[in-house]
């Protein structure tokens, strides 16, 4: 979208016109320099482009390994093309009035592949005729007879001419072709040849958009070389060298933004410098109940040399659920108390901020600390009594939800902010804290250091992607006392054996969640569908036994209420019908059962999870779903396929307890814009680069950041100046700095 006053430019382009110009603004292409930056999707490529007997073949020897370790990499495997001919092409009629359009596809090798349309078949009964030739990609099956079945692939039609050019070896560029522009007839072929009339008489003019010396430095090809191929390839390895430019030059550009936006917060905040020395967290040290682990004691150094500085700390905890953050966390908080300074703790929910409230309090007060919590609904007077103990800096901590940067909270002294699941809120919300810290000291806008704590354990290159600008800590070790929690998927058929077995738990002194999805749309039927599990399991099958229930029509109060008296075994099983929020700590439950557990996410599955396991004893996690999900496993790969979903997650859980596992095939289910709000944290949309999968890439562009900017650290050089242009254009939310001159 370079300009949109261009918007005839585009139809005078031989083979374009104004309908089919009109189709191509419509579907996001105003210019040239638009069209040359529409890189194909995909090619058929003679690499990936299978013949339909040796797919056949592929398929039948994965079926073998699939019980072995490669599951996921089969499962998560990517599609495949073939070039056919069809060969015949029919609407059946199934029963009374199910119809289904069936392709039978055929190349020269000897077996056949079958496309089935159920939804549709008379349309596309039209568009598809025998004799025509295709395309064809997506990730196909084998049905008992031998055929492969594509389940909804991806069908272009093509031209003579492609197989001819395809077996004279070309690379051939897939573009989206969006329904406008099929509906103007610009057809994959028609828009190969438009983006032809563009490019090459553009090519010259494209501007080089790295320096020379990186370009010589990284043995990259230039730009020319870059656009011309990734349109239409030379070959296969150019077309390698080219995509890992424009994969590394995204990457590249952004790791050097973030760092240089790091390195000018850092010269141009003030934080104030805190001394190590603590008296409380000693004192607290002496009287804990147990010995801090190894990795706590390395992040707490770590924290403390960064407080000690006059730039603000800007440092992200990662650690699993149960792993101990909280308490690293307090230590940091009496080290800022001990100094003179206010601390904030920030938590996304209400519930949460209240547990922490709790945990804080009890090891904060003995020292004589002030603890306060700040939620939304506070009672009018109460309110006012809390804001000037803030003020008058009486509460040395604030405990609390979004409720805390409401502008009208006057902090003292807000020397340290902590952020607790810090994927949970937006930039501008942190910004609007440390808003409030700089205006709480009289004398100067000191920024405070902050602390962001996450327990989603995430790869370090997507780390390093991510949360660039955050200094990492990591606690891998789990407290010593931890026995890994028995995951085990449940069906209907186990549920006697497995009630009993809770009840032997619960004799022997254990505590127990049952856990149900929270599947109603509506709050009134939300209430009746946790009111009927309820008494179904409190006197109906456990009735020896005294039940709890939470629900998510309850008033946070209410919940808390719930959990306290679960706490204190006024009840045997607390059942659940909303998530039970993380961070909530009863450390005699030993078992956690889920109910529909294929209805939750993988990382949900995770963090309730993480619910039991928190005291010395074995715990397990029961995760129950209906006897059908064993079958399904071994017959479809489509992870597109919710069902098949639900098995990868079921089976990850039976498999690892490591939250660094659990979120990487979370990621590769999901992607990473569900499971750490990308949006929210402000990472780009990458064209190009994959945060995935391309960790090399993201390495070496990181690395090579680095180096740059240790040798010119302002990039003052000459050389350098094209980067800072295009960094601020980075700032600016460009995103590709192709563009013809
Ligand atoms: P999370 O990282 O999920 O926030 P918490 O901080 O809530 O974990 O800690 C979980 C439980 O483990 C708490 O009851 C805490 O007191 C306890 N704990 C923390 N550190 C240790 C340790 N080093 N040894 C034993 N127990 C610990
Ligand atoms: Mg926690």
């Amino acid at each position: 979208m370079i300009n949109n006053n261009n918007d005839n430019e585009l139809q005078f382009i031989k083979g374009v016109g104004p309908k089919r110009a009109a189709a191509l603004i419509e579907s996001g292409l105003y210019s040239k320099t638009d069209i040359v930056r529409y890189f194909p999707r995909a090619y058929i490529d003679r690499r990936s482009v299978s013949s339909i007997c040796a797919l056949a073949d592929d398929i039948r020897n994965k079926e073998y390994v699939k019980d072995n370790n490669e599951f996921f990499s089969s499962v998560l495997k990517s599609e495949v093309t073939i070039i056919a001919k069809i060969y015949d092409a029919n609407v059946k009629t199934f029963g009374r009035n199910k119809k289904a359009f069936i392709i039978i596809l055929a190349d020269s090798s000897p077996s056949k592949a079958k496309i089935l349309f159920w939804n549709k078949a008379d349309y596309f009964a039209k568009v598809y005729k025998a004799g025509q030739i295709v395309v064809v990609s997506g990730k196909p099956e084998l049905d008992d007879r031998g055929f492969i079945n594509f389940n909804h692939p991806d069908i272009e039609i093509i031209d003579e001419e492609d197989i001819e050019l395809y077996s004279q070896g070309k690379i051939l560029p897939k573009y989206k072709i969006t329904e406008q522009m099929k509906k103007a007839g610009v057809s994959m072929n028609v828009m190969r040849k438009i983006v032809q009339n563009i490019l090459y008489p553009a090519l010259d003019s494209i501007n080089e958009t790295l320096p020379a010396s990186i370009i010589k430095q990284k043995n990259l090809p230039e730009i020319k070389t870059v656009v011309s191929n990734l349109h239409f390839p030379e070959d296969s390895l150019l077309l390698e060298k080219c995509r890992y430019r424009v994969k590394f030059e995204e990457l590249f550009y952004y790791q050097l933004a973030i760092k240089l936006k790091k390195k000018i917060i850092e010269v141009s905040e003030t934080a104030p410098a805190m001394s190590e020395k603590s008296k409380s967290s000693r004192v607290l040290y002496e009287q804990l109940p147990f010995e801090l682990t190894k990795d706590q004691k390395k992040v707490l150094r770590e924290v403390a040399e960064d407080i000690a500085q006059s730039k603000p700390m800007n440092r992200l905890l990662q650690g699993d659920v149960g792993s101990g953050k909280t308490i690293v966390a307090i230590f940091a908080m009496l080290m800022a108390i001990d100094n003179g300074y206010q601390v904030a703790f920030m938590a996304p929910t209400e519930i949460l901020a209240e547990q922490h409230f709790h945990t804080i309090k009890k090891f904060i007060e003995p020292l004589g600390f002030k603890t306060i919590q700040l939620v939304g609904g506070l009672k009018k007077k109460l309110k006012t009594q809390y804001l000037i103990s803030i003020s008058e800096g009486e509460a040395n901590i604030v405990v609390g939800t979004h409720a805390m940067f409401q502008s009208d909270i006057v902090y003292n002294k807000l020397g340290l902010v902590i952020i607790d699941e810090l994927h949970r809120f937006g930039v501008s919300q942190k910004a609007d804290l440390i808003q409030l810290a700089k205006k709480s000291f009289s004398d100067f806008p000191y920024s405070p250091h902050i602390l962001n704590m996450t327990a989603t354990p995430i790869p370090r290159t997507l780390t390093m992607t991510v949360y660039g600008d955050l200094d990492v800590s990591v606690i891998k070790e789990m407290p010593k006392n931890r026995k890994p929690i028995k995951t085990k998927v449940g069906f209907d058929e186990n549920r006697q054996e497995i009630y009993n077995f809770i009840k032997e738990e619960i004799k022997s002194g254990r505590q127990i969640y049952i856990v149900f999805p929270l599947v109603e749309k509506s709050d009134k039927l939300e209430l009746k569908a946790a009111t009927e599990h309820f008494e179904e399991i409190s006197s109906e099958i456990f009735p020896e036994f005294k039940c709890g229930l939470i629900h998510g029509q309850m008033f946070w109060y209410e919940k808390e209420e719930a959990m306290t008296a679960f706490l204190n075994k006024e009840y045997d099983i607390l059942v659940a019908t909303t998530v039970i929020e993380v961070g909530i700590d009863v450390p005699n439950a030993s078992v956690m059962l889920i109910e529909d557990a294929e209805r939750f996410g993988l990382s949900q599955l995770h963090q309730l999870r993480g619910r039991v396991g928190r005291g010395a004893d074995q715990s397990y996690c029961i995760l129950m779903t209906k006897s059908h999900y064993k079958y399904l496993l071994r017959r479809n790969d489509d992870i597109q396929n919710e069902k098949v979903a639900a098995i990868i997650r079921l089976k990850t859980m039976e498999e690892t307890t490591d939250g660094f596992q659990v979120s990487e095939v979370d990621l590769k289910l999901r992607g990473p814009g569900d499971i750490l709000g990308t949006k929210q944290a402000g990472l780009p949309d990458f064209k190009y680069a994959d945060i995935i999968n391309d960790t090399e890439i993201i390495m070496d562009a990181k690395n090579f950041a680095q180096k740059i900017l240790s040798e010119d650290p302002q990039l003052r050089n000459p050389e350098h100046t094209l980067l800072k242009k295009n960094i601020q254009k980075l700032y600016g939310n460009e995103n590709s700095f192709i563009q013809i001159a």
